[in-house]
């Protein structure tokens, strides 16, 4: 199936047969979002992605699985691990959605200092196998950087993007409670999960010890109660079995695959092309605008062009540089749109290396009800209107407790027989755990570019990550482990483990910049409508495009740039192609 629709979109018969309205590079949460808004609006859209096809439900091998119907119970095998020695550092992945994850043989590159890249390459990217957490940015985000000195300034406000914020919680389903906080804005929410009792203990302790520091329930792409809008996309219910990441046969959490793409494919626009890799976008000189994209076949490694008026670069932040660098013509002979030489630079992250952990007594009498896919979230409680630590950027604090699987502790110390059948009977104390997500500075020093040696199978130049810490990030991790090691205490847990794992960047998987959006050209590569302020025809709104990290998971502010540049290149096209020179 995937092959026939691939080999049928070969150009045989010339240029007009691979023309469309728009194509974008890339299907994963940025992509799907340009699609579906770019189809919907009526325009012919070709999306080009690398990988394999994946179709909801259907391409989900491991969905239903129990535990011992996997050869490993789930654990990666010492094959693979001693194979994929990256891939397998990466969060949640297990033998159960591997194939969701890359192999590291396939896709090499170049790490000049330490940096884990974490990617899926297949139709849906990495939606299907993201953690799903969707906050908003606060309006504080936006203006840090500039006003406290440490970046440039974005061209936008919170004001700017937050109708769009609200466009996609309706269509995806994001579920929270509306705290009223100024760190993390309300939006459009469906019923939150419930704390549990060490939760909520939790956070009425913090209320109660900080006047400016709230836990809040999880704000998560998942439908606690789905609209008729999500009906209407075939979507139910979360079920609360917290095994999304192998793709979710009810479509309760957001991903590409079940959402977006189909939505885009019912308007009749949508022509899919998997196995599509990108080399390149074309410029044309006469025109002054890109005129296309060259492809290279995953499988044949033949060679096609197509062409569009308005190009959406979607593959993902790092990728999408990669792109871009190699888009080189005599006009751009640095790569498309870089006449300042800043391409590939002011690449950011999140500080994920801070951990806190503890014990706490009490509650054995209770409970928690089903798998929640969720945690809850403690606001961004540093330099929100001015600095006030040693430090720049705040952070958010993910949370949880649970109790230690059945029979934890006891196993331990307990020979078999009764006891062991006794033991079982009876879930393990309650644990508690904080963990950092924090704002990174965007440095020129931090940035990718190409190897001018090395290239992959399909003759692409290897990227080569140029990536690090500071002292910055330093400061803040102890911050957070003094910090969260005191809100444990202060609410009677006993922390047993705090750590700074010194993990490489990357490893977050929250990577962004390189093609920062601003207000003037010559520092900064995209206008206010993620244009390229040399090339208005190509939008980049993945990751790529970010000014500042900010500390709230970025994912959904890509999906809110997306359908605001989509939105304003339809009205664009709608004045003629000569809007775009
Ligand atoms: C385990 C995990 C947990 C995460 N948790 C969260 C979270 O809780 N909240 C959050 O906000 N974010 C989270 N993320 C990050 C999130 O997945 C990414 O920010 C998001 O997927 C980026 O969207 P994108 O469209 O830019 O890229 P992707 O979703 O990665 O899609 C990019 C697509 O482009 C394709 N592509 C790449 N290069 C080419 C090329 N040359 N030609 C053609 N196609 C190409 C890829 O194959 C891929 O399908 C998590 C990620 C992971 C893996």
């Amino acid at each position: 199936m995937e092959n026939k629709l691939a080999s049928v979109r070969f150009n045989v018969d010339g240029v007009q047969k691979n023309t469309y309205d728009a194509i974008v590079i890339g299907s994963g949460i940025s992509g799907g979002w340009a699609a579906k808004e770019l189809c919907e609006h009526g325009l012919k859209t070709l999306v080009l992605e690398r990988g394999r096809n994946v179709v909801h439900n259907k391409d989900y091998p491991t969905a239903t699985k129990n535990p011992w119907e996997l050869p490993h119970r789930g654990r990666l095998s010492r094959e693979f691990l001693d194979a994929n020695p990256l891939i397998s550092k990466s969060a949640g992945i297990g033998e159960d959605n591997r194939h969701f994850f890359i192999e590291d043989k396939d896709h090499p590159y170049i790490q000049e200092k330490p940096f884990d890249w974490i990617r899926g390459y297949q139709v849906g990217g990495k939606s299907i196998i993201w953690g799903r957490a969707t906050q908003r940015w606060s309006k504080y985000e936006f203006t840090a950087p500039e006003r406290l000195g440490y970046g440039l300034k974005w061209p936008i406000g919170y004001d700017d993007i937050a109708p769009w914020y609200s466009h996609v919680e309706l269509f995806i389903g994001v579920c929270g409670n509306k705290d009223g906080l100024e760190a993390m804005p309300d939006g459009e929410f469906l019923p939150p999960f419930d704390l549990n009792c060490v939760e909520s203990h939790m956070q009425k302790s913090i209320r109660d010890n900080y006047k400016d520091r709230f836990l809040v329930q999880a704000r998560w792409a998942h439908l606690t109660e789905p609209r008729e809008i999500h009906l209407k996309q075939g979507r139910g219910k979360c079920q609360a079995r917290n095994l999304c990441m192998r793709g979710c046969p009810f479509g309760g959490y957001f991903s590409s695959v079940s959402s977006t793409l189909p939505w885009a494919e019912r308007t009749g626009n949508l022509t899919m092309r998997p196995h599509s890799v990108v080399h390149s976008i074309i410029y044309d000189e006469k025109k002054g605008r890109a005129s296309g994209v060259r492809v290279i076949d995953a499988n044949t490694k033949e060679v096609t062009d197509y062409f569009a008026n308005v190009i959406f670069v979607n593959a993902s932040a790092l990728n999408s540089n990669l792109i871009l660098l190699n888009s080189k013509s005599s006009r751009f002979p640095n790569g498309l749109g870089n006449d300042n030489g800043l391409l590939g630079k002011y690449v950011g992250f999140h500080n994920y290396r801070g951990f806190v952990s503890g014990t706490i007594d009490g509650f054995e009498d209770r409970y928690y009800y089903g798998r929640n896919p969720t945690e809850p979230i403690l606001a961004n409680y540093r330099n929100l209107k001015k600095q006030e630590t040693d430090y720049v950027g705040g952070f958010t604090t993910f949370m949880g407790a649970y109790r230690s699987s059945w029979g934890d502790e006891k196993f331990q110390s307990m020979d078999c027989g009764e006891s062991l059948k006794n033991a079982v009977k009876h879930p393990g104390g309650w644990k508690v755990y904080m963990y950092l997500q924090g704002e990174t500075i965007m440095k020129e020093s931090n940035h990718v570019r190409l190897s001018d040696t090395e290239k992959d199978q399909w003759g692409i130049p290897l990227l080569v990550t140029s990536v690090g810490y500071d002292d910055n990030d330093d400061k803040m991790v102890k911050d957070f482990l003094e910090q969260s090691s005191e809100m444990m205490t202060k609410a009677g847990a006993r922390v047993v483990f705090t750590n700074d794992s010194h993990q490489a960047p990357g490893l977050d998987i929250h990577e962004m910049g390189g093609c920062r959006m601003g207000k003037d050209p010559k520092n900064s590569m995209l206008n206010s409508w993620n244009q390229l302020h040399a090339c208005k025809n190509v939008f980049v709104t993945d990751g790529a495009c970010m000014t500042g990290t900010g500390n709230q998971s970025p994912s959904i502010l890509y999906m809110a740039l997306t359908a605001r540049a989509a939105d304003y290149a339809v009205k664009q096209l709608k004045l003629g192609a000569s809007a775009f020179t």
